[in-house]
C-alpha cells in the first residue's frame, strides 16, 4: 500500500507546485506554513518532504521534522549548512570552489583563495542573499557575528552555469533531466534554457557527480547540483535537496515534472526517466506585477505564484517549449516584460537557442 498524502514542510511556491502536481495522481498535498492547524491534516499517516531546507520553527513543524515518513530527514541539516555540504563534497573528491571557514585571518583567506572573495552565510540564505563579494579594500562591511557561521570561496572565473536535476528512488535507481543553462543576475535565476542533447560527455560527467552524492547520502527524491562551466570542466556551486527553480521547465517541457518525479520517487511509485524531446525556456518573474498579455503567444505557459509583487521577489514563471527554435525566439520577443530588467537575458536565451 503506497501513502497518498505528503505533508510539505514549507508553503511557498515549491509546495503549491508540488501540490498542482499530485492532484492528478489522486495525491494530496499538505504545504505547512508558520500557521498551520495540525488538526486539519493527516500527518500521522503521510509522507513527509521539504520545500526548503530552514522552515520555519513551530510545534507544529517540530513534529514533522521527527516524523518517521519525514523522507531524507537527516539529510536536510547536513545540506543546509554550507560547511557540511562543502565537506561531504571534498569528502567524495567532488570538485567546488576553495573555500575556509569564515575567520578573522583575512590575510590567509585572501593568500589561499585570490583578490575577490564570497562570503555566504553558512545557513538561511537564498536568491543571493547572505553573501558578500569581498576584495581587499571592504572587509569592514562585514557584520562581526558572522564569523564561524559563514564560509569564504574563491570566486570562480567561469564561462557560464548549469545546473541538473535528477531524482534518486528507494531502491537506487536514479534518473536525470537534460543539463539546464542558467543565467545569474543579481544572485537570483533569471532564466533558465534547456536544449535536449546539447553536450552528451558533459551531461554524463554531471550525472556521474550527482549520482555520487545521492548515493552516498542514500537519497530519495528530486536533487539539484548548481555547477560553474569552466572550460570542460564541471566545478559544483551549491546542492538543493529539493526541487529547484532550474527545473520549472519540466512542468510543461518533459514528460513528467521535476515536481510529479518528487511524488514518484518520495511515495515509491514507478521511476522512468522523463521525456524531454524539445528546447525550453525559463523566464523568472521577479518583482514582476502580473499581465495577462503574456498569453497571447500561444506557446507561453504562464504560472503564477499569487504572492505580493515585490521588487526583488520571485511572483511567478513563464515556461516555452517548442521543437522549432525560431518560434521560442517569436515567443520572448513578444513578451511585455521590463526592458532594463529582461533585454539582457533575452538576448542571452537567444544565444543558447
Ligand atoms: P540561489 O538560491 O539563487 O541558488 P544562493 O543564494 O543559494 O542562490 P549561490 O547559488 O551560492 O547562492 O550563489 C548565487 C550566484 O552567485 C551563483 O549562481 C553565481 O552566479 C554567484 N556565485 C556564487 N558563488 C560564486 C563563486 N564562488 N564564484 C563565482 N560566482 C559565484
Ligand atoms: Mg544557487
Amino acid at each position: 500500500m503506497h501513502l497518498k498524502s505528503v505533508c510539505v514542510l514549507g508553503n511557498g511556491q515549491l509546495g503549491r507546485m508540488l501540490k498542482q502536481a499530485g492532484e492528478p495522481l489522486g495525491i494530496a498535498l499538505f504545504p505547512v506554513g508558520v500557521d498551520q492547524d495540525p488538526t486539519m491534516i493527516p500527518y500521522e499517516n503521510s509522507v513527509i518532504t521539504a520545500e526548503i531546507e530552514r522552515w520555519a520553527d513551530t510545534p507544529f513543524t517540530q513534529i514533522l521534522a521527527k516524523h518517521p515518513h519525514f523522507i531524507n530527514r537527516d539529510i536536510f541539516p547536513l545540506i543546509a549548512d554550507r560547511l557540511t555540504q562543502k565537506e561531504l563534497l571534498d569528502e567524495l573528491n567532488l570538485p567546488t570552489a576553495k573555500w575556509h571557514l569564515l575567520t578573522n585571518e583575512w590575510a590567509d583567506h585572501f593568500a589561499n583563495l585570490g583578490d575577490l572573495l564570497i562570503v555566504k552565510r553558512r545557513t538561511g540564505g537564498y536568491d543571493g542573499r547572505g553573501q558578500w563579494r569581498i576584495t581587499k579594500n571592504e572587509i569592514r562591511e562585514i557584520p562581526a557575528e558572522i564569523y564561524q557561521q559563514a564560509i569564504v570561496e574563491e570566486a570562480v572565473p567561469f564561462d557560464s552555469e548549469i545546473s541538473l536535476v535528477g531524482a534518486r528512488s528507494h531502491d537506487g535507481k536514479t534518473v536525470f533531466y537534460p543539463l539546464t543553462n542558467n543565467l545569474q543576475q543579481e544572485g537570483i535565476l533569471k532564466m533558465s534554457v534547456v536544449l535536449p542533447a546539447e553536450n552528451l560527455a558533459m551531461q554524463q560527467k554531471a550525472e556521474m557527480m550527482l549520482s555520487k552524492i545521492m548515493d552516498r547520502l542514500q537519497y530519495v527524491g528530486v536533487m539539484a547540483m548548481e555547477c560553474f562551466v569552466v572550460g570542460d570542466e564541471l566545478i559544483i556551486n551549491e546542492l538543493a535537496p529539493r526541487v529547484h527553480n532550474s527545473g520549472h521547465w519540466t512542468q510543461n517541457g518533459a514528460s513528467i515534472s521535476q515536481f510529479e518525479l518528487h511524488l514518484r520517487a518520495i511515495l515509491d511509485l514507478p521511476m522512468v526517466k522523463p521525456v524531454v524531446t524539445s528546447p525550453s525556456v525559463m523566464v523568472n518573474l521577479i518583482g514582476t506585477p502580473l499581465n495577462y498579455s503574456w498569453l497571447t503567444n500561444p506557446l507561453v505557459h504562464l504560472h503564477w505564484y499569487d504572492k505580493e509583487v515585490r521588487a526583488g521577489r520571485k511572483v511567478g514563471h513563464l515556461n516555452l517549449t517548442h521543437h522549432d527554435r525560431a518560434l521560442l525566439i517569436e515567443a520572448l520577443d513578444s513578451l511585455t516584460l521590463p526592458t532594463e530588467q529582461y533585454q539582457t537575458a533575452i538576448a542571452w536565451a537567444k544565444t543558447k537557442l
